[in-house]
C-alpha cells in the first residue's frame, strides 16, 4: 500500500486560512490501512479545524465525506453536487489522490491533508517497511525477490558496493546490505551463476511513470486550466 502520514494542523490551517466553508475529503483505501485516513480521520481532522477557529473566535463549516478511493474517477465524481459552494478542500489521501482532485475540481483550492511517504508493507499494526518504489521495470526475478532500488541507499545494481562490511551496509548503522542479502539467497538456491549474466540497461525513464500530460489528456482537461 501506499504509506502516508497526516500533515500537522498547523500546516493544514495554514492552508485553509480565509475560507469558511471546506471540505475535508477522505479516502477508504491506503490511508485506512495505514491507520491515518478513513472517517474517523475525516471526522477528527474537521474537529481539530473547529476547535482551532474557536479558539481564535472564528467560525468555520467544514463538510466530511470519505470515498472509497480518491484516485480513481468513477468514485472522485460522486462529490460533484457536495461541493458547489466549497471553497477548499482538504484531502487525506496519497499524493494520487489530492493531484487527481486538484484536476478535476481545478476551480477549487485543493490541499494535501498527508505527506505520501512510501509504498509499504505491513510489518504489524501500523509499522510499514519501504518494498518498492515503482520503478517500471521490475528487476526482483533477478534478484530473488528483494529490491536493490529500494533497499540499496545507492540504487546498485550491481552490489555489494566496497561499504558492505559483514553483510551490513556502510551508509546507514544496522542497516543489512540487501546485495549481501541477494547473493546469499541465491547462493543456497543453486542460482549464484544467473548474476554473472549481463542485463540489459535498466530504462530509468519508466521509474517517472507516463507523466502529467497524459493524465491531464486523459482527464480531457488539458485545456481548460
Ligand atoms: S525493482 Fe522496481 S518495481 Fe520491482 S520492487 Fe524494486 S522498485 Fe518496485
Ligand atoms: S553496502 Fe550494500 S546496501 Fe549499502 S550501499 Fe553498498 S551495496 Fe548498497
Amino acid at each position: 500500500m501506499i504509506v502516508i502520514k497526516r500533515k500537522p494542523l498547523e500546516e493544514i490551517l495554514n492552508y485553509i486560512e480565509g475560507h469558511n466553508k471546506i471540505l475535508v475529503l477522505g479516502c477508504q483505501e491506503c490511508p485506512y490501512g495505514c491507520a491515518t485516513g478513513g472517517e474517523e480521520a475525516v471526522k477528527k481532522l474537521a474537529e481539530e479545524i473547529k476547535n482551532k477557529m474557536k479558539d481564535l473566535g472564528e467560525s468555520i463549516e467544514i463538510l466530511e465525506k470519505t470515498l472509497i478511493r480518491l484516485c480513481e474517477l468513477r468514485y472522485v465524481k460522486s462529490i460533484n453536487d457536495l461541493i458547489k459552494d466549497v471553497k477548499a478542500i482538504v484531502t487525506l489521501s496519497c499524493g494520487v489522490g489530492v493531484n487527481l482532485i486538484a484536476d478535476i475540481y481545478f476551480e477549487i483550492e485543493v490541499y494535501p491533508g498527508m505527506n505520501t511517504l512510501f509504498l509499504g508493507a505491513e510489518l504489524r499494526e501500523g509499522i510499514f517497511i519501504e518494498k518498492c518504489r515503482a520503478c517500471g521495470d521490475c528487476i526482483v526475478g533477478y534478484t530473488a525477490g528483494l529490491c536493490p532500488i529500494t533497499r540499496c541507499p545507492k540504487n546498485m545494481l550491481n552490489g555489494p558496493c566496497g561499504g558492505c562490511k559483514n553483510g551490513v551496509c556502510e551508509v546507514r548503522k544496522g542497516l543489512p546490505c540487501v546485495w549481501y542479502q541477494i547473493i546469499k539467497r541465491l547462493k543456497k538456491r543453486g542460482k549464484l551463476e544467473k548474476l554473472m549474466e549481463i542485463w540489459e540497461a535498466k530504462d530509468w525513464r519508466s521509474l517517472y511513470g507516463k507523466g502529467i500530460r497524459e493524465l491531464r489528456e486523459e482527464l480531457g482537461v488539458e485545456n481548460k486550466n
